[in-house]
């Protein structure tokens, strides 16, 4: 009973967020540039920015997070942090010799108004950046957006590496939006199997889910390379896999470099998986394969066989924009009810999405953008649920009020395998139905009385 205080009335607030439904900025631009190859994030802040962002990361991918910081102190936060970054892009090339420096600012260095590409170039003229090695930056100021904007912002960032040639590669630029390293994974299967060359970024698959070999690396295998990213302007299209994390950078490919763009919601479930399925057979030019139907067929028997125990349960969803709007039109397709959804993200086109997706269920959607977990829980004690789903904060939620939890988004901090198993794509469809229906089904085992306790369901 840890939120035994939450009120069922509900008073509309403007002024303050209780148990926010989103982090900061940094910790989205940190987890984007991981997926690069060779890359140490650096934090151009504080140093308590930068732990507070590692630890985030560490305890959701159970991987060391490695990423360097600023390290500003008085005199930095009153005159600037441009010495401190000089001296760390030193010290980094110097010491750990990265590929890459991803630098993202933080609200006190944007405060105070430091310009990384003009620091950027400071450190070129300086001669502090050896040659072939890369510095790229993203301003991420955290009193604006959530995680979401920064990591949109670091992979905008990376998409500005671009460097065409003026020829065709006839590659596709991938952008997946914050999922998984095992999505990330799957898309590439996919990807694999369509028979579509495709540059994925950011790619954290091999980064923060390799495997345990008994030898530290401080930078893994994984990752997109530099020079896949300055390919990117050369791509004969690009895919955006949610509009909250992807279509910037994708939008930037399209003005900048005629590199025409699609955006797409997050391949999580039947629907937004044949639609990312299609987009690349068109953009490739190839077929569907027949595995790739084989593994569709699976899902559609798997939700024909559960249908029954779906049919109109009644759920609260709270998480990121992208993958709600995917999650919501998952659940509305297999005839469950999304009725409490809540995203501690800004933008009003969520709210109007979310809407649009419901409008066929029997039960009216409280939807809300820059909503909180509190807002949740008190909508979940007027209109109870059969089940939630979200990240580790729900848990509290689901033990006060007794409901089924299923944990998917970010953060994961109590539970393992996010990031060994894909929800992407047909095979991950399969894995969210049967969390969905073992969730259900063993709430019916622990509720039902004795005479109707099935051996067979
Ligand atoms: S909200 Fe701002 S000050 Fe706080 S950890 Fe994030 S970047 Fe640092």
């Amino acid at each position: 009973m840890l939120l035994r205080h939450t009120p069922k009335e509900i008073n509309e607030r403007s002024a303050v967020t209780i148990n926010p439904a989103k982090t900061c900025q940094p910790i989205g631009a940190m987890y984007a540039a991981l997926g690069i190859h060779g890359c140490l994030p650096h934090s151009h802040g504080s140093q308590g920015c930068c732990a507070y962002h590692r630890s985030a990361l560490t305890r959701h991918y159970k991987e060391p997070v490695s990423a360097a910081t600023s390290s500003f102190t008085e005199g930095s936060s009153v005159f600037g942090g441009q010495a401190n970054l000089l001296q760390a892009i030193n010290n980094i090339f110097t010491v750990y010799n990265p590929e890459v420096i991803a630098v993202h600012t933080t609200c006190l260095s944007e405060t105070i108004g430091d310009d990384l590409n003009q620091i950027f170039d400071k450190a070129h003229k300086e001669g502090t950046v050896p040659p072939g090695k890369t510095l790229v930056g993203a301003a991420t100021p955290s009193y604006v957006g959530s995680h979401v904007t920064g990591f949109s912002n670091m992979v905008k960032a990376m998409a500005d590496l671009a460097e065409p040639v003026g020829k065709k590669n006839g590659k596709v630029n991938v952008i997946p939006g914050w999922v998984e390293p095992s999505d990330m994974e799957e898309i590439k299967r996919l990807a694999k199997m369509v028979g579509a060359e495709i540059t994925l970024f950011p790619d954290t698959s091999g980064v923060l889910n390799g495997p345990l070999s008994g030898e530290y690396s401080m930078f893994p295998q994984g990752g997109v390379t530099v020079a896949e990213l300055k390919g990117c302007g050369d791509a004969i299209g690009t895919l955006a896999l949610g509009e909250w994390c992807s279509a910037d950078a994708a939008r930037l490919l399209d003005t900048k470099y005629k590199v025409p763009c699609k955006i797409l919601d997050m391949p999580f479930g039947l629907k937004a998986t044949d639609r990312f399925i299609d987009a690349l057979r068109i953009i490739s030019g190839t077929v569907v394969p027949e595995e790739i139907t084989y593994e569709r067929g699976q899902m559609v028997d798997l939700i024909s066989d559960m249908h029954q125990y779906f049919y109109h349960k009644k759920v609260a969803i709270y998480g990121d924009p992208d993958q709600l709007i995917a999650m919501t039109e998952f659940l509305v397709s297999i005839d469950m009810c999304p009725i409490h959804v809540v995203t501690g993200t800004p933008g009003k086109r969520f709210e109007k999405r979310i809407k649009e997706l419901t409008a066929d269920m029997p039960f009216e959607v409280n939807v809300r953008a820059k909503g909180d977990m509190f807002l949740l829980h008190q909508w979940i004690k007027n209109e109870p649920v059969d089940l939630l789903m979200g990240n580790t904060y729900g848990k509290y939620i689901a033990r006060d009020e007794d409901i089924p939890f299923i944990r998917w988004g970010f953060p994961i901090l109590d539970r393992q395998g996010h990031q060994y198993f894909p929800t992407v794509g047909y095979k991950g469809g399969l894995r969210m139905l049967e969390k969905i229906l073992n969730a259900l089904l063993d709430r019916k085992d622990r509720d039902d009385p004795e005479e109707k306790f099935e051996l067979v369901l």
